[in-house]
Order: C-alpha cells, then structure tokens, then sequence
C-alpha cells in the first residue's frame, strides 16, 4: 500500500506511454465531417459532373498596380477595426454561409481548377471539398478560440487569457491548391478578425477571384478582403516589406519563403510590431517499402503518392527507399502498375495525369530527367499520348521512374515538383530511415511494412510533419491529418488542425486584483 507520505505520485504519471503510442485526446470540442468527394462510378453524377465542367471560361484577371495595392491595404486597415469588434459568431456565420455557397456550386468552381489549373476530375473535386472543410472547421474552431480563458482561481485575484487579432494578413498562395490553400489561410485570418490581402499565384488569379467574390457575396465586407493579382516581384515584394502588414502566410517554394521570412523580419522605423510569418514550403518525401510490405498496397500508394497531379504536391513522394531483397520485383510492379495510368487531358474523366503548370516547370522537369539518366538507371520514361490534347497549351510529362539513384544524388535532394520518381536501395529498414531524414525538408513520409518493430520505429525516428503508415502520403484531410512540415519545409502551426488560428491571433492576459 502506498501511503501519502512516501513520496509517491498520487496520480500515475503515464506521460510516457502517452508520448510512445499518441494521445487518443480529442482536440475540439465538436465533431468534423468532412466533405463527401463526388462518387464518378454513379452515372449520375458524373453526367451531373461533366454538364458543369464543360462550360467554364476562364476570364482574365487584370493586374493591378502598386498604387491598387497601396489602397487597398488603407482601406483594409480602417475597416479591420470594426471586423474586430464584430461578434465572432456573425464572423463564422458568413463563413459558413460561404462553405454552402460553395457547395451548391461545387461541380462548377472544380471546372476552373480543371481548366485553369490542370487537375483530373477527382483532384479538382477532392479540393473544392478540402475548402469547403477549411470554411466549416476554421468557422468553428475561432468560436472556440474567442471564449477568454480563466486562468487559475487564486482568492483575491482574477486571471483572464484572451486573443485578438493581429491586424492585415497578406496572403501569399501557390497554383497547386489554387483554391483550397489560399482559402484556408484567408479564413483562418477572417475568423479571428483580421482583414486579408490576398495575392493568388500568377499562373491561376481566376480562381482566387472566384474564391473572393464567394467570401463577400456571403457576407465578408470588401474592404476587408481584397484580391491583389499581380507578380510575386512587384506586389507580392511590396506587400512582404509594407510596414502596415501584421502577418504573411505563404505557401509556395522554398526559396521564396526564405526570402518572405529574411523581408519581413527586417522591422522598419515606422512600425510598431513585428511581423509573423507562416510559412509552408517545398518536400523531397520519402516511402519505404520493407520487406513485410503488403506489395499490393504498396505499389499503388507510392504510385497515386508520387504521380498524382503529375507530382506537383508538396506532399508527394519523390524518393522511394526500397529493401534490397525485395527491390527487383517491387520495381517491375511499380512499372506495370504506372503504365496503367492515363496520361492527357484532364477535361476527361478517365485522365489520371494531366499537365504541367507550365512551360517552365517543364523545363525543370527535363532538365531533372537528363540528370536521372546520367545519375542512375530509367525503368520506366512514359511519354504523353499524341492523341492527347494540349490542355489550354500546356505541356505533359509522361511518369519517370529512375532506379540505382544513391543518396547524394541530385535526383535523391532536389525538389523536382513533377512526376519523377528516384528509387533507392536499402540494406536495412535502419538505413532506409537514415537515407529518408537525409534531407532539410520535412513534410510527408510514409512506410509500409506489417512488423509493428517498424511501425513504432518509424514513428520515433522519421523526422516529418506528417507521417503515413501503410498508406498514400498525399491528400491531408482537414481535421483528420492537420497538415505542415518542420526543418527547411516550413515553419508554423499545422493547417487544418486546432492550433492553425491561433497564428492570427495576439495573445494577451489581465491580472485583476479583486
Ligand atoms: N495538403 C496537400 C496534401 O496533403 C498538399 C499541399 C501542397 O502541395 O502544398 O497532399
């Protein structure tokens, strides 16, 4: 029996075993449901589907000047008070007036990403849901976040912990997710009362611009969101250095985020704060395959992780480190199993793999192509049908598989951002880890192996963001797998996850003696 005076902790600490196997803790207090995706094998809707889709016209988007930019932020600035002041539930109310708004015309708003961006049916569709999530969950999560917190009840004091907002938000979004990334940092913005500028990438303003004309047609004010299209060189320069921007959340390269982060810390004279930046940059993610792996899955979920909107995710996988005693027969399945994939346009519902963005990403993509053939050896080069339309004159790329590719490879540490897949040998599922965290980015990983050993090492010892085990390492849900890497691939709280607002946020206390 242990009695108090022993020295023995009344409670048992099982902080451990809870750091060991992960909390089972919920951390909202509301259930999330995320957005059903379109069923394409109901006839039905895909009929429904294809009806929408086909109609779409992408309009130009007019630059604007830095004079534009300039206005924009002043008014931003004045109505971001009243934004303020305004109840958090009548913020969220017109979020989630939004996330229906979008809803009822979901097949539509997937036609733009389709056109403008290149998606296949099922990725356009799978982001209109994701950014329907990003509305319904920030909505909620900022009520939560509003109530103060009252802080240990101690006789004669009372200790209150509140947030407010920290003023104009630039964002600063990439064409991958051209709708649901640059919507969840602007809602997770709005929700906690900040007023938001928001440049969209160059290659895909349409969206954005649909994107806002949602947010005011549901009650957002215009003042306090404002669309700022243009280049990354002039408005996106000037919105980084402005010293009346509280915040820059960024998602896009690497390079560029290190730029925004060296900017936007150089504090001005006439500022009175320092700026934040959230940033979420660039991957070069790691499968292992050991030899216990179920192949059958395996093949697929490094195949859909890797080629999968022609590998233009920062989440997909790009290394595939593979034990040596199964590595011939996992190549020559994972060969098969990708030329099954249909290369083309992603007007088409039978399309797996559409375009890439542009010219210039082709251009990286070849280049990287050569390097592969120089640096190891090409199991697998597949070339876009001639039949296939070029899709508003963008190029394709056939998938790539290069096998024999070593770890200082350029192939194995460079960011390539299309569909070329290096494979690597390991000896032990030890080495395999070791060649997996033998890069600065840190975003996604996965390992599919049936030894628990492995899972729970694996679990300790890949240094990601964001870990998969026996599946694709691709296509975060909101909620389900908050989103965000470490080391050079970010820096910030996870996105779609309960501590994603609270970057918007100034946290303050007040101590009262009563
Ligand atoms: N969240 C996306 C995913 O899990 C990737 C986002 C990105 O590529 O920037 O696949």
């Amino acid at each position: 029996m242990i009695r108090n005076n022993e020295k023995q902790p009344l409670v048992e600490d099982k902080s451990h075993e809870a750091e060991a196997v992960g909390s089972t803790r919920s951390n909202t207090h509301f259930e999330f449901i995320n957005e059903s995706i379109r069923d394409f094998s109901d006839e039905k809707q895909r009929q429904q589907f294809k009806k929408s889709i086909t109609s779409i016209k992408i309009q130009n988007t007019k630059h604007i000047d830095t004079q534009d930019l300039d206005s924009y932020i002043t008014r931003a600035k004045k109505a971001q008070q009243h934004w303020q002041a305004t109840a958090v539930y009548q913020r969220s109310a017109a979020l989630l007036r939004a996330a229906d708004n979008i809803t009822t015309h979901r097949d539509a708003i997937a036609g733009v990403i389709i056109r403008e961006a290149g998606k296949t049916w099922r990725e356009a569709d799978a982001e209109v849901c994701e950014a329907i999530d990003f509305l319904r969950y920030y909505a909620r999560c900022a009520i939560e976040l509003s109530i103060p917190e009252i802080l240990n009840d101690y006789p004669g004091e009372f200790n209150e912990h509140w947030i407010e907002p920290r003023g104009i938000v630039a964002v600063i979004a990439p064409w991958n997710f051209p709708l649901a990334i640059p919507l969840g940092m602007t809602v997770a913005a709005l929700a906690t009362g900040n007023a938001v500028i928001l440049k969209p990438a160059e290659q895909t303003p349409y969206i954005a611009k649909m994107l806002v004309e949602k947010l005011h047609q549901s009650g957002i004010p215009k003042d306090i969101l404002h669309l700022a299209p243009g280049l990354g060189e002039t408005i996106g320069a000037q919105l980084v250095s402005d010293s009346r921007i509280s915040t820059i959340a960024f998602t896009g390269s690497r390079q560029v985020g290190l730029n925004i982060i060296k900017t936007a810390y150089d504090t001005k004279p006439d500022q009175h704060f320092i700026k934040r930046v959230i940033c979420e940059m660039g991957g070069k993610n790691a499968i292992i395959v050991d030899d216990s792996a179920d192949l059958d899955q395996a093949i697929v979920g490094v195949r859909d992780s890797a080629f999968g909107f022609a590998g233009q995710k920062c989440s997909a996988c790009s290394r595939c480190i593979v034990l040596e005693s199964i590595h011939d027969s996992f190549v020559d399945r994972l060969v098969a199993a990708t030329k099954t994939l249909e290369v083309g346009d992603p007007i088409n519902p039978g399309t797996d793999i559409g375009p890439l963005i542009d010219q210039e990403a082709e251009h990286k993509a070849q280049c990287y192509i050569n390097i592969g053939h120089a640096e190891g050896h090409c199991a697998l080069a597949m070339s876009s049908p001639l039949s296939a339309e070029p899709h508003a004159n963008r190029p394709f790329v056939g998938p790539h598989i290069f096998t024999g590719i070593q770890q200082h490879h350029s192939l194995a540490n460079d960011e390539i951002f299309a569909p070329v897949l290096a494979v690597i040998k390991a000896k032990t599922f030890d080495e395999a880890i070791h060649i997996a965290n033998a890069t600065d980015y840190k975003l996604t990983g996965g390992v599919y192996t049936r030894k628990p050993s492995h899972l729970t090492k694996a679990k300790r010892e890949f240094n990601v963001g964001n870990l998969y085990l026996n599946r694709n390492i691709t296509g975060a849900l909101v909620a389900r797998q908050p989103f965000g890497g470490f080391g050079l691939s970010g820096i910030g709280e996870k996105a779609g996850g309960v501590h994603y607002l609270r970057q918007f946020t100034v946290p303050r206390v007040c101590s009262e003696n009563t």
